[in-house]
């Protein structure tokens, strides 16, 4: 289970998403990508190296969007490559980045086959991106509501569609994600750390949520699929807790923060 990040904006996202990633980048991680909305198409640039390589191939290629979605890969189904990188995409028009496992991937990969959807990689995450597209009908959230009732297993997942700028539907189920509110604009994330610098205004979605921001706000309907309201909270999303800081590596500043943790947490 990895890192999601997801924005909606009238500025350029692109930073905020690899900032993200960067912050995520300690997670442990094989590939990393980028999907976003631009000139009404997705476009997408994925890595088997380091989020910097990533960053390095935006730069060149001067990738720049309001609407996008980003993901750091550790791989459970099919090989670390670049073309089983996250975003997944189904026909062009749906992008799909997903933390977890789909446990009857098996079964809806069939059925989407049987529907003529052909699949291009290997990870259980691509029979998302097809069962989104093929419910689609106008409302990216509608589709997703009912994507996700077919789906077992634990998953946080952000979806864009080339239809619907300005907008990032996501959900959860056992794995965490988190809506960050800003002004005039929105973001999703695995976890909040990940927007630090960006928001530190959080909302925490519950299991089954499924939610959808756009550039003033963010909605969200509960596994019941009745509207909920999740509180935004005012986080202490330093950035200290993401960077590398004195220590060489993460293990070694882990091993440092053990007193500090255990404090904490008995706190
Ligand atoms: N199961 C997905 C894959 O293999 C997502 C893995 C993850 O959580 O990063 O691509």
């Amino acid at each position: 289970m990895c890192g999601i990040v997801g924005a909606a904006a009238t500025r350029d996202i692109v930073p905020v998403l690899i900032e993200g990633l960067k912050r995520l980048e300690y997670r442990g991680y094989d590939s990393c990508g980028v999907a976003v909305l631009a000139k009404e198409r997705l476009q997408r640039l994925r890595s088997v190296a380091r989020v910097a390589d990533l960053a390095s191939q935006i730069a060149k290629k001067r990738l720049a969007a309001q609407t996008g979605i980003a993901h750091t890969r550790w791989a459970t189904h099919g090989a670390p490559v670049t073309h089983n990188a996250h975003p997944i995409f189904s026909r062009g028009e749906i992008a799909v980045v997903h933390n977890g496992i789909i446990e009857n991937h098996e079964e809806l990969r069939g059925e989407l086959k049987a529907k003529a959807y052909v699949f291009e990689t290997q990870p259980d995450t691509e029979v998302i991106a097809h069962l989104v597209h093929s419910l689609y009908a106008g409302s990216l959230f509608d589709a997703v509501r009912r994507a996700v009732r077919r789906l077992s297993g634990a998953y946080a997942i952000a979806v864009i569609s080339k239809r619907e700028p300005h907008r990032v539907v996501g959900a959860r189920a056992g794995n965490p994600l988190v809506v960050g509110r800003g002004t005039g604009e929105n973001f999703l994330a695995s976890d909040a750390l990940a927007l630090a610098g960006t928001t530190d205004r959080i909302a925490y979605l519950e299991e089954g949520d499924v939610a959808q921001i756009d550039l003033d706000g963010f909605k969200v309907f509960d596994a019941r699929g009745r509207e909920a309201k999740r509180p935004v909270k005012t986080v202490r999303t330093s950035g200290v807790a993401a960077e590398l800081g004195p220590y060489r590596h993460f293990m070694q500043k882990e091993i440092h923060e053990q007193p500090r943790a255990l404090i904490d947490t008995l706190e």
